[in-house]
């Protein structure tokens, strides 16, 4: 078909016109299928709006996308391929000095940035699949954003999607035109299962092998798309299939990421036979694959997300939100009416998510972070993200970052190692880890160990007696690392060709160790396109180890004891080791794993650390020298007496201790100082009337500003219980020191005998009575007066230059409360004469006025 009959061709006019000039944002919407991808490049090759020797570059999230645009571009312009057009991918670059309409993937724009902070050679940017919020077309939008209003204000921008949001990024990128194509679309009739599968027992491929064939034999005509999650489940829906009769005439092809280049293109081809494609959900949007009627959809998507446990990201196999799922079903009305057949039920599909979460939402910032910073914005926090993430998010990577020497101390430099880092494509945890392995000569371990500690654990757990001894036969002893013995089981494993019988006897987990073989295979590939030298062999020795503490550098631990298992971790964390752990020696650890698991009734968090490696404490100062510092600090040794020791700290974790040295008198008085604030040392003399005292400051200072006086805040409050104990070496010493010595020197004499006029602790009466002043933190000062003591007293009490009144309270002769006035005028007139009637009879010696 002549790709100009696609509906994005109606709005050829109005893009050439929105884009003509260079410069602009132009927000673009159409149906998947329209012409988009394919299409849109060319038009603006076509109509000259990229000029001579500059590119259009298109941001795709998935790699494979990436490569079959570019592929069908360049078929449809009948030019070979890395000429005029081109892709460019994290280990793959297919452009050439005259390739004008390149094709890429991820953090390949934002890598370029930092060599290039200009892009100079590209006129015209397009986000592609925006709808999907892939974290790097979140990123490279707003960096482009902010280099289309500073160096490059020619740079066209434009983001394509076929079910955007549209006006959340108009406004993003206000201002910005809207152009939209109408897709052609038949009926799809949608079907659902009538009851729910158990998929722990009847495993996806099975239900949909069966589903499909079901559908093979109803509907007679066009080609079905089958998704599933990854390339297993595609192999095992595959294998499935073949045994199905009603698929017996059919071609039957996976599609997804992993799989050879030919494999790739032979799906997306045309083809005699009737054709049944199972894909990832690259086909869900990214693709359009001719002939599709019906689509069997199994409901899942292998995901990345953040894995607290890891401290990296992990593909998790999810459900799909309602929004994916109606995509995936649009796939069967592309050029007839269609069926769409759910591998759940109608029910389960009301419980499903609207939307998907946003990738930046839930994914490590860790490598994104250390692109910008690179890239020229040290401030992550101000960056004008389409939606910010968890500000905790950022404050992990940078952490994890400043750990790994990628940062310095501030968090506002990339350092040399951290630019190095910047060229390996994978987490910053695995670029440390190589780079620190060239130095060692031990790459082909590191890359193996990223390629185990990223996918889950190889051995199973609790096996019995017989796998525990073939282990240990054919493993061998280690006491070095749980993550050597990793290695050794996956080499068996390799050995053996990943045989599932083999491995069960070794209690390995067949598939996980194949799946990290392939893995193993792409962390060699980076890191011998790194210019790194691959050693022929295999090493398990200590610079393996002091490698792994270059990638785990936030995850070193210390044991408590040598009894138990527990165990202090740096940035003020605790934990216990793992109990199956091989490495029982060593006092010092670094852990590929920390684990928060539930415990005693569920309420309890306990921090588990597995993947264990035993390093020595010199190692942190050969690999992270300024963050081993020399100290000298103060503690209570047995009878609460103030001693010094010289410390090594690696951050706040103690390596070593030295008894020794005279504590310095403010760092003993520091130490006693917050004894006292815990409340395991009491003041003796620091009673109610310094507690008064310091409360007629503060009050003073807010009746009567203009008196200067100094306010005396908690931070005063401590830095007086300092001053207290400077010069005792101990918590016996302290108690009985003079307190109130010390407070009111917070006052010059001046400023003293200003408090005691307008804030007195003591009230005269006229009769020469003298009553005190009770001062609170809120409600008024208030005294306690017997009635004859009150006579010739004005109408009211003040003080503070008359600008604050005393609270009175009125006592009888026996000192009982009568009443509580501030306004004695009242009290003389109203109360005072039936009190007074009262109280005369009872008391008639006192004098009654
Ligand atoms: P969009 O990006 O809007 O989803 P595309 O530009 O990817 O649309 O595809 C437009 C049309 O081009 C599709 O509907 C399909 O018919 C055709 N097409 C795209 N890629 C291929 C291919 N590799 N082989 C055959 N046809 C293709
Ligand atoms: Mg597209």
């Amino acid at each position: 078909m002549d790709p100009r009959h696609l509906p994005i061709y109606e709005i050829e006019d109005d893009l050439v016109q929105a884009a003509h000039g260079g410069g602009r944002r132009i927000v673009l919407q159409a149906p998947t299928g329209s012409g988009k991808s394919t299409q849109v490049p060319q038009m603006l090759l076509d109509h000259g709006l990229v000029p001579p020797g500059k590119t259009v570059v298109i941001l795709q999230p998935r790699r494979l996308a990436a490569r079959l645009l570019a592929v069908r571009v360049a078929e449809e312009r009948r030019v070979a391929l890395g000429d005029e057009v081109g892709y460019q991918i994290r280990f793959e670059n297919r452009t050439g000095p005259g390739t004008r309409v390149i094709y890429v993937t991820e953090g390949i724009l934002l890598r370029r940035l930092v060599s290039d902070p200009t892009l100079a050679d590209i006129a015209v940017l397009v986000f592609d699949e925006f709808h999907e919020r892939h974290l790097f077309g979140d990123i490279t939008l707003a960096r482009a954003l902010q280099l289309q209003q500073t160096l490059r204000p020619d740079l066209t921008l434009i983001v394509m999607s076929a079910t955007l949001d549209g006006a959340a990024v108009q406004k993003y990128l206000e201002p910005c035109a809207l152009l939209q194509a109408e897709g052609r679309m038949f009926p799809v009739r949608m079907e659902y299962l009538a009851k729910p599968v158990d998929s722990d027992r009847t495993p996806i491929w099975v239900t949909a092998a069966a589903a499909t064939a079901d559908l093979l034999a109803r509907e007679p005509q066009g080609d079905v798309l089958v998704f599933m999650p990854g390339a297993y489940e595609i192999h095992r829906t595959i294998q499935a299939l073949a045994a199905e009769p009603a698929a017996r005439h059919c071609a039957i092809m996976p599609l997804h990421g992993e799989l050879p280049v030919r494999d790739q293109d032979a799906a997306v081809s045309p083809c005699e036979r009737r054709k049944i494609i199972v894909s990832t959900n690259v086909a869900e949007t990214s693709l359009t694959i001719a002939g599709v009627r019906l689509v069997v959809d199994g409901g899942l998507a292998r995901v990345a997300r953040f894995d607290p446990y890891r401290g990296i990201d992990t593909l998790w196999i999810e459900k799909i939100s309602r929004a994916s799922a109606d995509q995936r079903a649009g796939r069967a009305g592309r050029t007839a009416p269609g069926v769409c057949l759910r591998l759940w039920t109608e029910r389960e599909q009301a419980e499903r998510p609207l939307r998907d979460m946003a990738e930046i939402k839930r994914v490590d910032l860790a490598e994104t972070v250390l692109m910008l910073k690179a890239g020229g914005c040290p401030d992550v926090r101000a960056f004008p993200w389409f939606e910010a993430p968890d500000s905790r998010a950022l404050d992990r990577a940078e952490t994890l970052l400043k750990d790994l020497n990628a940062l310095n101390e501030a968090g506002t430099e990339v350092t040399p190692t951290g630019l190095r880092m910047l060229a390996f494509p994978v987490h910053p945890r695995y670029a440390r880890m190589l780079l620190a392995a060239e130095g060692y000569g031990c790459v082909r371990s590191m890359a193996l160990i990223a390629a185990l500690t990223q996918e889950r654990n190889l051995l199973l757990k609790r096996v019995d007696a017989m796998v525990e001894e073939q282990r240990e036969r054919r493993l061998g002893d280690e006491e070095q690392s749980d993550v050597f013995l990793l290695m050794r089981a996956w080499v068996e494993a390799s050995a053996h060709d990943f045989d599932v019988e083999y491995c069960r006897r070794l209690g390995i987990h067949a598939s996980t160790a194949r799946q990290a073989g392939r893995l193993y295979e792409t962390f060699c590939r980076i890191a011998g396109g790194e210019g790194l030298t691959l050693e022929p062999d295999l090493i398990l020795d200590d610079r393996v180890r002091r490698c792994l503490l270059a990638g785990f550098a936030d995850q070193v631990a210390r044991r408590l004891d040598g009894g138990t298992l527990r165990c202090e971790l740096v940035h003020g964390r605790r934990g216990v080791l793992e109990r199956a752990s091989v490495v029982r020696k060593s006092p010092f650890l670094v852990v590929a794993e920390v684990r928060e698991v539930e415990s005693g009734g569920g309420r309890d968090m306990d921090v588990l650390l597995s993947l264990a490696t035993a390093i020595e404490p010199e190692w942190l100062e050969e690999l992270f020298a300024g963050a081993v510092r020399e100290e000298q600090r103060v503690r209570f040794d047995d009878s609460r007496r103030v001693v010094a020791e010289r410390g090594r700290y690696y951050h706040d974790m103690v390596l070593e201790v030295k008894r020794g040295g005279v504590p310095s008198e403010s760092d003993a008085a520091r130490l006693l100082a917050d004894e006292v604030q815990a409340g395991r040392c009491t003041l003796k003399l620091w009673n109610e009337e310094v507690d008064q005292w310091i409360l007629r400051v503060n009050s003073l200072r807010r009746w009567c500003p203009d008196l200067g006086l100094p306010e005396i805040t908690a931070a005063d409050r401590r830095l007086m219980i300092e001053a207290i104990c400077l010069g005792a070496m101990s918590v016996k010493e302290v108690k009985d020191r003079a307190v109130s010595p010390v407070v009111k020197s917070w006052l010059d004499g001046r400023q003293q005998s200003l408090l005691d006029k307008h804030a007195p602790d003591r009230l005269v009466m006229p009769g020469g009575k003298r009553v005190k002043v009770t001062y609170t933190e809120a409600a008024p000062p208030s005294v306690a007066v017997r009635i004859q003591d009150l006579y010739g007293v004005p109408d009211s009490l003040r003080i503070a230059m008359g600008r604050q009144t005393v609270v009175i309270q009125v006592l009888a002769p026996n000192f009982r409360p009568v009443q509580v006035t501030s306004d004695l005028t009242t009290f003389w007139k109203e109360s005072y004469p039936k009190v007074k009637k009262e109280l005369q009879r009872k008391y008639p010696k006192h004098e009654w006025r």
